[in-house]
């Protein structure tokens, strides 16, 4: 095998599901690590990437930890499995990095339910509101947050303003209403976005979940739009307070421990199931909808990791001025509070 020869390589599809034709062997690993090698490339990916790739990544986690990461590492290019407003968001922590996302084409419904000039007309009906963005955004309109939240954050983000302040929150309309329950704020306007992926987890399915499987315990994984709506619904008394517990990856397994439960059920995309199982391999954790599957997410196939390694492909920019806005609206949220994790 030559660096140029790979057998597998010329097997590479491109379709509109995204990149095919390879499957994740022994071999294609072995290809993946020496170009990451080749190129001074650490590879971080998401907990909704496919297992294949979770396995091969240097870090998976969330979005906003394996920005993090990103702004870090020694290396000099960034390979992020992700979806794109992810690679974005280690792009604007990164700005010196080169930053490649092996399939430019992964979106996500949830950012994509509000662009730049939505942001800017809203913000006009609205001249001295406070913007609060939920991490799921486009690298413009992090541009015109003023503080950007995640999921563990948000209520406490929301807190900290001014309460004579009106308060635009955006996009995920679940995380808004669940924000406005807590803090019983009645001047937070919320964005009407979804992700698309929560929409099999409603409530008469939550209840009936909890219902047939009355010895689990129910856990809800705060970092997903599908998460979110699990959060909300719990809140408005659609399963037992005492059995729902909001929960990051570490203190999901700490409590499936220290419960005893055999068996856990996960609102949250597929994905996450795959670093729970490994992480806990005596506990059986079930997800709450088996069709939560985020297709962007699974758009970063083998191929496509193989292609972006090969030729240095799709690279992510952002216009530095915008960047330079964004990041401040990252790190207000730092400097409010642990931001725990993201989507
Ligand atoms: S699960 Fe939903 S919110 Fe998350 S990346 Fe996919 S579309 Fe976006």
């Amino acid at each position: 095998m030559t660096t140029t020869e790979w057998a597998g390589t010329a097997a590479i599809v491109d379709g509109p599901g995204g990149y095919s034709g390879i499957e994740a062997t022994p071999e294609w690993a072995d290809e993946v690590r020496r170009l990451a090698r080749e190129q001074n490339a650490t590879l971080l990916a998401h907990n909704y990437q496919l297992p294949a790739i979770q396995d091969i990544a240097d870090h998976v986690g969330d979005s906003l930890a394996l920005s993090r990461i990103a702004a870090e590492a020694e290396e000099s290019t960034i390979v992020f499995c992700g979806v794109h407003f992810m690679a974005e968001t280690a792009k604007i922590l990164s700005p010196d990095k080169t930053v490649l996302i092996p399939d430019e084409r992964a979106g996500c419904s949830l950012a994509d339910s509000i662009n730049a000039d939505q942001l800017r007309e809203w913000k006009a009906d609205h001249p001295d509101a406070v913007v609060v963005s939920y991490v799921n955004t486009t690298a413009e309109v992090k541009g015109l947050t003023d503080i950007c939240c995640t999921s563990s954050n948000a209520v406490d983000v929301v807190a900290s303003i001014d309460p004579d302040r009106e308060v635009l929150f955006l996009p995920d309309q679940f995380l808004g209403a669940h924000v406005k329950r807590v803090t019983g704020r009645d001047n937070i306007h919320i964005w009407a976005g979804e992700c698309h992926v929560h929409a099999g987890i409603n409530g008469d399915e939550l209840a009936a979940q909890a219902r047939s499987h009355p010895d689990a315990d129910l856990f809800v994984h705060p970092e997903c739009g599908c998460a979110t709506s699990a959060l909300y619904l719990a809140g408005e008394g659609f399963v037992p307070d005492d059995k729902v517990k909001i929960l990051s990856t570490g203190g999901m397994i700490d409590a499936a421990r220290a419960t005893g439960a055999k068996q856990v059920l996960v609102a949250t995309e597929v994905g996450m199931l795959h670093q729970l199982r490994k992480a806990a391999p005596g506990i059986d954790f079930q997800p709450v909808n088996d069709r939560a599957s985020c297709p962007y997410m699974k758009m970063i196939t083998p191929a496509a990791l193989l292609r972006c390694l090969r030729e240095r492909k799709d690279e992510v920019h952002v216009d530095p001025q915008v960047a330079e806005r964004a990041r401040l609206s990252v790190q207000r949220m730092i400097s409010i509070g642990n931001p725990g994790s993201g989507e």
